[in-house]
């Protein structure tokens, strides 16, 4: 799964880049948080409470699901047929997790398929069903439920606010009164949310094959896991389809989804490769996902493991309560993947698709044996972002995405450092984290650098191999590593996956005239009555006259001095040369050891860091030489990032910096370089000829170029840029109408609030917050009573109709109580 929490996507969340709009854009987070289910493996929650994965005493061979959907009632009507026998013991009773369902009946199906009823108590969202006698183990046994699944009707007593993300089935738009939104039906399995449209044993533990037969209007289509077998027309205005996934999986990861989508076709080797995509994107779905086909075959081939699923679709729904999930065969996506050419220039979201579909063999093919194990599948997921980048992208891409990930790692850990491998939790929902996802890609990177890559893919095919259809926990991934390489690993399992943390280093170098010697000490200064002294490979390269001599050391002990050769004082001693180690790090070097650094060493992390270290000195003239040469780096990251810090720099150099950005701003390769540079230019200078490199910026193909070249004419002329900004009131584009509400936020008057009410339904998911303060802005500058009850209005609708978009809801509340408490009773006055 993906969650947009800030701490995962640390940047890729938030706007990367300095703008001039009044409000930040990265200040809100996904509050992710969901009930609690009762489960058989732990009915009480405490902190201390060691979470077992659950003990297994029946195990489902078979799921069979006939079901049908009232929109009205936004109930599903279902019949269940599950095939069953003990795991180990025998026994005489079956329980079966199912969330506030109306049970109807409950049968044995005898061999001759005739159902007898079977006495059962229902408690706790567990049916405990008597078996007419005792089973042993092999012993086959088919169970029969109809039942009525009413998943907004769930009771909200179960300890979080947040209960819609955890209802499992979801009816989009079920009335069909809203016209900007289509109708669908979707469902979200993991963690423990499938049993509330389908009674089972919702444990990671459990695997089983299934087949459902969803009979539903014609006109729509419908997708789920394994194959579609058939299609019946029903005769009336329904049609039945049979998906049937032949192989087994965690019931987690069973799914629907039904809507009117265009399903646009692709294939890898003899496999079916599909998009479902509204129709209006049909045109974009393979720019959106039309690499799929060839991350399956880089993946297939790395891993020496084919994609194990007969095929492999990727759908998008509407108001997703997460951002993707990796279903067997058929993951399902928020609809903010789907943008249309234009709006993939400024962002695209190819590497949620590379770890979806990574999932498939890490969590679908292989799963977590509990949510303690979670980063055996998280950690993989985001590891295999990093595969993509780097086999399609090139190392320094792939760098750029594994260090805003670790940045997001370290982010949380100002707060948090708890084990990869947590046996102890409040909510399994914690361990959604940027510790499982991000801190998980980085140990599996330092783990790939420390074996190397022909011992690290032996290892995952060995692992995958091993685990095949069943469940692991961290150690079968230790064991297949020790397997292959011949090494005992548990050093680096226990200080990266089982201890929480990571090393804070201190480090310092000295060269030794007399002696032709080099030392350098490392200190690990972590908090060590909590987190071990780590023990650390790394490379060090050292180069003396120009040339570099790699080391491949181990640092031990919690301070620890090495001594290299060196036959004159060196140029640069670069520690941790492969930039892969997950730490925190103090160093002093001089300007010339950074600038050498700068130039000399091979990384964009090298580069990167070299930067960080010349922007603390960034009046010496070297320095400000190196800074401002970055400007022109051949990776992107550093010319954006050095935008962003050139406020650090010495007054002095104000025209040399226009010069240099004037040209950014229409020549840089990356569309959002050209926003930072034009957003850069308007907040720091005037003058006619900035004008008319703005205006030369509304004909750029990327969103955000223009929203930020409109932005700028405005600044600099606020009636022209308001005349420029009416002729873009139409566009579709989320960026640029929130470009626009701002401006009116700024500069508008009575005039412009039917802007904001015509725009209010084009927007969608996490932007249309940003929109909504906006209005609220503009609002609170308007002294019209008329208009500020009918801004009140349109928020309210939006409160009532958008529920499912916590952002844009928790938005419009604020704004709707800052008005109301402004003019108070002003309504009730009416
Ligand atoms: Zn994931």
């Amino acid at each position: 799964m993906i969650v947009f929490k800030k701490s995962i996507y640390f940047l890729f969340f938030t706007v990367l880049f300095v703008s001039c709009n009044g409000l930040k854009k990265s200040k809100t987070t996904v509050a992710e948080k969901s009930t609690k289910l009762k489960d058989t493996s732990a009915t009480t929650a405490h902190n201390n409470e060691y979470r077992a994965s659950a003990t297994r005493l029946n195990d489902i061979i078979n799921t069979k699901l006939e079901v049908r959907f009232d929109w009205q009632k936004q109930y599903l009507y279902g019949k269940a047929t599950i095939m069953v026998k003990p795991y180990f013991y025998s026994t005489s009773v079956l329980q079966l997790n199912a969330r506030e369902m109306e049970i109807k009946e409950v049968a044995l199906v005898d061999t001759l398929s005739v159902k007898k009823p079977l006495t059962y108590t229902y408690e706790n969202d567990i049916i405990t069903i008597q078996l007419n006698k005792e089973y042993k183990k092999n012993e086959v046994y088919t169970i029969f439920i109809s039942y009525v699944s009413k998943p907004n009707e769930l009771k909200k007593n179960k300890g979080s606010a947040a209960i819609t993300d955890d209802k499992g089935l979801y009816f989009i738009n079920a009335d069909g009164k809203d016209q900007n939104k289509p109708q669908q039906i979707w469902t979200q399995g993991e963690t423990q949310s499938n049993s509330v449209w389908f009674p089972t044993i919702d444990q990671p533990n459990e695997r089983m094959t299934e087949e459902i037969f969803i009979t539903t209007e014609k006109k729509y289509t419908t997708l789920s896991n394994g194959e579609l077998a058939f299609s019946i027309d029903n005769g009336d205005s329904t049609r039945t389809d049979c998906w049937k996934m032949n192989l087994p999986h965690a019931p987690y990861l069973v799914m629907m989804a039904i809507g009117e989508f265009a399903v646009v076709k692709d294939t890898w080797h003899d496999k079916e490769v599909n998009y479902y995509v509204e129709k209006e994107y049909a045109p974009y779905a393979k720019a959106i996902f039309g690499n799929t086909p060839e991350m399956m075959e880089l993946y297939s081939k790395k891993l020496g493991v084919e994609f194990p699923w007969n095929k492999y679709s990727q759908v998008v729904v509407r108001d997703y309560v997460s951002g993707a999930m990796e279903n067997t065969s058929a993951a399902l996506f928020g609809e903010f993947v789907q943008r249309n050419d234009r709006e993939l220039l400024d962002k695209n979201y190819e590497y949620v698709v590379a770890h979806e579909l990574f999932h498939e063999w890490f969590g679908d093919y292989v799963t977590c044996e509990s949510w303690s194990n979670i980063p055996l599948n998280e950690s993989f997921a985001t590891y295999g972002e990093y595969l993509w980048k780097e086999y399609k992208y090139g190392l320094e891409a792939a760098d750029y995405h594994s260090e805003k990930s670790r940045e997001g790692y370290l982010s949380e850990s100002m707060s948090k450092q708890v084990p990869l491998i947590r046996y102890y939790y409040d909510d399994k929902e914690d361990v959604f984290d940027a510790h499982s996802y991000n801190k998980g890609g980085q140990i599996l990177h330092m783990l790939r650098k420390y074996v190397g890559d022909d011992a690290f893919f032996a290892s995952l095919k060995l692992y995958l191999e091993s685990n095949k259809f069943s469940s692991v926990e961290v150690h079968n991934l230790r064991l297949a590593f020790e397997q292959v390489t011949g090494e005992d690993l548990n050093w680096f399992f226990n200080q990266w996956f089982l201890s929480a943390g990571h090393p804070n280093l201190v480090i310092s170098t000295a060269y030794d005239a007399a002696r032709k010697k080099e030392k350098v000490q490392i200190k690990q200064i972590q908090n060590l009555s909590k987190i071990p002294v780590f023990k650390i490979p790394m490379a060090i390269d050292i180069y003396v006259n120009g040339k570099r001599q790699r080391h491949k050391i181990t640092i031990n002990n919690q301070d620890e001095t090495v001594e290299f050769d060196a036959a004159s004082a060196p140029d640069l001693v670069n520690v941790d040369a492969e930039k892969m180690l997950l730490c925190t790090k103090v160093e002093q070097k001089s300007v010339k050891e950074w600038a050498f650094q700068y130039n000399k060493a091979p990384l964009y992390l090298d580069r990167k860091e070299a930067i960080n270290g010349l922007l603390k000195t960034p009046g010496d003239s070297l320095a400000l030489s190196v800074i401002f040469s970055s400007l022109n780096d051949k990776m992107w990251g550093i010319r954006a990032y050095v935008l962003g810090e050139l406020k650090k720099l010495p007054k002095g150099h104000e025209q040399e910096i226009k010069k240099q950005l004037s040209s950014m701003a229409t020549r840089d390769s990356i569309a959002n370089v050209r926003a930072a540079a034009i957003n850069y230019l308007s907040a720091n200078y005037t003058g006619k000829d900035l004008v008319s490199i703005y205006q030369e910026a509304l004909n750029d193909r990327s969103y955000n170029v223009l929203s930020s070249a409109l932005a700028a004419i405005t600044n600099a002329d606020s009636t022209k840029g308001l005349l420029i900004a009416k002729h873009y009131e139409n566009e579709k584009n989320k960026d640029v109408l929130t470009g626009i509400a701002e401006i009116y936020s700024r500069y508008g008057n009575a005039q412009n609030n039917e802007f904001y009410v015509n725009s209010m339904d084009k927007i969608t998911g996490y932007p249309k917050s940003n929109f909504i303060r906006y209005y609220g802005l503009y609002l609170k500058k308007i002294t019209d009573e008329t208009i500020i009850n009918k801004g009140i209005e349109t928020l309210k609708k939006v409160i009532e109709k958008d529920s499912a978009n916590k952002w844009a809801v928790s938005s419009a509340k604020k704004v709707v109580q800052e008005l109301e408490a402004k003019a108070p009773k002003k309504e009730e006055q009416k």
